[in-house]
């Protein structure tokens, strides 16, 4: 299996099976209801857990839930607990509706201050942080390297999180003095009362559940910086290897006019969800490379429908004779960076040719194997609907009109098209 780092800037060769392949994929932070973009880091995740194991790998999914963060506190003032906590469940609730099932650990900030402060203490008595009224800073200058992901010279990287203070333009916040009239939680440390930075907590998170070495970190292409320079400094300043791979999804860009994000009118997960369904979307991801940039419109969206429907409608015409050899093309083009349009572009092949067996065992890897379950009619239903097609093109409508009941009575419906009809399972 070989898959894109973008610290190497190169397509690397994973450790071979069975691993183990343990994943950190950085989650949201939980300030509002989710948009549809946030769902790609979850889903690519998801999606490279359930392929590693189905190829005999050990693999293990850690995404965190980032619920200590400024934005929480702009957003919700005086009662950004409540809100951390309802927008975390919204998050749950949201991509769990995908049906791909639930990472293997998701840690919450809140729920780590302990790890994180110890992470803290360490950088400052190896002289790679300092404290300076209650705020505590990562000092880049100790740390050559810093730069490497972000392809910046260490130089000329900006200056980030203004302050007077510190010792240098570049070096960044660990943690944070509680400032009372604003920030209505926080939590006792040596450094006094406060909440930590953003990127520490990632460190702390993957560490305290991995140890200091892993093998694939991921997140938005968004986060490479300062984010994820930022975990590489604070980790590697203390000799950890930490995350051996990086994977940066591309992002989602809002498109067609409807949906500007510029004119605010960002599309949230739940109603992605409950206008087009789950599984137009996993369709909608699915065609896109996930480091590549994917365009969400109405249009784009409906053609991931169609495309679904299209596989849908293969179990419900006659399966050809079994051909596990052509697996390998299916599988070569996951192997080769996660290449999902053209395991896709395989996907429609089987539909069209008739392998439903293998079509089945595809559209699984992606939590798309209910479509088969229920597009699949059994053999009397199917032994009507040609007996009924049959009896239409005689004329015979009595006969049509009652092996349409006979149909109906099995949960079933004939729907037609232009080159004959489709099966469809009647929601009950
Ligand atoms: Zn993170």
């Amino acid at each position: 299996m070989r898959l894109y780092d973008t610290y190497t800037r190169s397509v690397v060769e994973l450790p071979a099976a069975p691993g183990p392949i343990r994943m950190y994929v950085c989650g949201p932070t939980v300030y509002a209801r989710a948009h549809i973009g946030n769902a790609r880091p979850f889903i690519v995740g998801m999606w490279f857990r359930s392929w590693l194991r189905a190829t005999g790998y050990e693999a293990e999914l850690v995404h965190n839930i980032t619920d200590i963060n400024d934005k929480i506190y702009e957003a919700a003032p005086g009662k950004s607990a409540e809100l951390a906590v309802r927008a975390t469940e919204w998050y749950l609730e949201d991509t769990g509706d995908f049906g791909l099932g639930l990472p293997d650990h998701l840690p919450k900030a809140t729920e780590s201050v302990d790890a994180i402060v110890h992470f803290i203490e360490e950088l400052i008595a190896s002289d790679h942080a300092y404290a300076i009224e209650g705020d505590v800073y990562f000092r880049v200058a100790s740390f050559p390297e810093y730069g490497r992901l972000s392809r910046q010279r260490p130089d000329q990287v900006e200056e980030q999180e203004p302050n007077a203070l510190k010792e240098d333009g570049r070096d960044f916040a660990l943690w944070k003095a509680n400032k009372p009239e604003t920030e209505d939680t926080w939590w006792d440390s040596p450094w006094g009362r406060g909440r930590p930075g953003w990127h520490i907590e990632c460190s702390a998170m993957a560490e305290e559940i991995y140890g200091p070495a892993f093998e694939i970190h991921g997140g938005g292409l968004d986060l490479v910086f300062p984010h994820h320079e930022n975990e590489v400094a604070q980790s590697r300043a203390l000799g950890h290897p930490f995350a051996a791979i990086w994977t940066h999804n591309g992002m989602l860009r809002f498109t067609g006019e409807k949906m500007s994000k510029s004119l605010g009118n960002v599309t949230t997960m739940r109603e992605a969800i409950d206008e087009w369904g789950a599984e137009t979307l996993l369709v909608f991801f699915l065609a896109a490379s996930w480091r590549k940039p994917i365009d969400y419109s109405d249009d784009t969206v409906a053609q991931a429908r169609a495309r679904l429907e299209t596989l849908r409608n293969a179990f419900t015409l006659p399966a050809a004779e079994h051909d596990e050899g052509r697996w390998e093309t299916f599988a070569a083009a996951l192997e080769d960076d996660f290449d999902t349009p053209a395991a896709l572009a395989v996907l429609h092949e089987w539909a069209s040719a008739g392998q439903l067996e293998l079509l089945r065992r595809g559209l699984e890897v992606f939590g798309l194997g209910g479509i088969a379950v229920r597009a699949e009619a059994p053999p009397e239903v199917v032994e009507l609907a040609r007996r009924r097609a049959e009896a239409r093109s005689a004329r015979d409508f009595e006969s049509s009109d009652r092996l349409r009941d006979e149909l109906a009575a099995l949960g079933w419906v004939m729907r037609d098209r232009a080159d004959g009809y489709d099966l469809v399972q009647e929601q009950s």
